[in-house]
């Protein structure tokens, strides 16, 4: 595994870039834009840091590739050190960011795909959408049906779109597809026996939960993950 940069050893370019928009996707998420830096090329499911001093977050670009401008998909964490200033940013405010890194990126074989994720942990799933992924399976593992995140596009890309929805949701609310509980449990108790390639993103928790569940039950599968935290 590559040792991961920190502040002292990162020694990729960096670029001070101007927010263009901030867009609120439900009550505690938001979409941010920032400029995108000439030359700036990343591929689909690469992220990129924040920096300021000694403090650095990731966060993964949505894409499209060649979109004019650069995307995320933040939380805010209300008692978090960065991502309340980013929900706070006006047009034209400043930030520098590093180049774009990572490596979690779509690694296709023989086997079916099966993406999971938790919250905003969907980022790299949209980046791989926008870039023309098709026929995948997702599960999205979200509190309320409100944080269903770029459904539309997810669901016209993917050959199963599977809303997790953890919290009492009504009726109709999480469609057909929809299943009322955490994506462990979908997996565990719905998913047919296999092997796949599973591609896990978001909170450490559940990517340790879906990982235990996979060694016992889909023997055989390729898992990459992606941990937020
Ligand atoms: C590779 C990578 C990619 C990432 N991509 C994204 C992304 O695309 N979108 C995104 O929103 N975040 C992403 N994150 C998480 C992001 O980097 C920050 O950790 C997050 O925004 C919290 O930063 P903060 O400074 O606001 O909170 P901090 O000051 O770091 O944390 C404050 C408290 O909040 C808790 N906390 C941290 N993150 C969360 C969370 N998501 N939900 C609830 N509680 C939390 C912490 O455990 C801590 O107790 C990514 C992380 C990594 C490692």
């Amino acid at each position: 595994m590559m040792p991961r940069p920190t502040p002292a050893n990162d020694i990729r370019p960096r670029f001070v870039v101007a927010v263009t928009a901030v867009r609120w996707l439900s009550e505690g998420t938001f979409e941010i834009r920032l400029e995108r830096p000439v030359g700036f090329k990343f591929l689909p499911g690469q992220k990129i840091s924040f920096v300021d001093g000694a403090l650095r977050r990731d966060y993964t670009l949505l894409g499209p590739v060649d979109a004019p401008e650069l995307a995320l998909c933040v939380r805010h964490v209300p008692d978090g050190l960065f991502s309340p200033r980013l929900s706070r940013a006006r047009i034209g405010d400043r930030f520098q960011i590093t180049a774009p890194f990572g490596y979690f990126t779509l690694k296709t074989s023989g086997r079916p795909a099966v993406f999971v994720a938790t919250g905003t942990g969907i980022a790299p799933f949209v980046a791989f959408a926008n870039a023309g992924a098709r026929g995948f399976d997702l599960l999205h593992g979200v509190r309320t049906p409100a944080e269903l995140y770029y459904r539309d596009l997810l669901f016209t890309a993917a050959r199963r779109y599977i809303p997790c929805v953890s919290a009492a949701a009504g009726d109709g609310e999480i469609g057909p597809e929809g299943f009322a509980g955490r994506v462990d449990r979908f997996l565990s108790t719905q998913y047919p026996d296999g092997a796949y390639d599973f591609f896990l993103c978001g909170r450490i928790q559940m990517i340790r939960d879906v990982t235990r569940l996979i060694d016992a039950r889909f023997s055989g599968s390729r898992v990459f993950i992606e941990a937020y935290d």
